[in-house]
């Protein structure tokens, strides 16, 4: 198969993440994921948009552009923002780290993000902004969405 690819701007309203979440997952489609792992990349693009609306833009509303790359049975998803910015990478991604833990915040978006995909890459620059790349490997199975 040959690489396919897709673009999306969101301003980042929280409304916006369900969207952000069905569109990636439609593009995934063509991949002929199984439910499971179409549930899996729903699940990470959430936490990723998630994090731009509450923590990229704390007090105002900004971009995210989201890529989506398929090549062969991989998929390649990258969220950025142009928000705050992450000052301790290692720190934010450990488990159970949240910047706003009086704000029902678990901590627990990139360990879920790193559980669902293969691969989580993070770089992040204070008041530049983060970028999210996550990966994906769709495996063959008989049973597939849509059939
Ligand atoms: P949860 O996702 O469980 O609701 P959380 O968002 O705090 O809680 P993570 O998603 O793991 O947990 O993120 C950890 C921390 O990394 C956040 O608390 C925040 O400080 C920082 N962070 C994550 N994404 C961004 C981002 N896009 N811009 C700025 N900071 C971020
Ligand atoms: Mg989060």
């Amino acid at each position: 198969m040959d690489n396919n690819e897709m673009k999306l701007t969101i301003k980042s309203l929280s409304e916006n993440e369900i969207f952000a979440r069905s569109v990636v997952a439609s593009f995934c489609v063509g991949l002929n994921p199984t439910i499971e792992e179409i549930g899996d990349i729903k699940t990470a693009v959430s936490e990723a948009v998630t994090n731009c609306v509450v923590h990229a833009y704390p007090d105002r509303v900004g971009y995210i552009d989201i890529f989506v790359s398929i090549f062969e049975n991989t998929v390649t998803i990258k969220i950025q923002d142009y928000g705050v910015g992450i000052a301790d990478i290692k720190k934010a991604m450990q488990p159970f780290f949240t910047s706003k833990p009086y704000n029902e915040r678990s901590g627990m978006g990139f360990t879920v993000m790193e559980g669902f995909m293969d691969k989580v890459e993070v770089t992040s620059q204070v008041n530049g902004g983060t970028c999210v790349v996550m990966t994906k490997e769709i495996c063959a199975k008989d049973v597939k969405v849509g059939g």
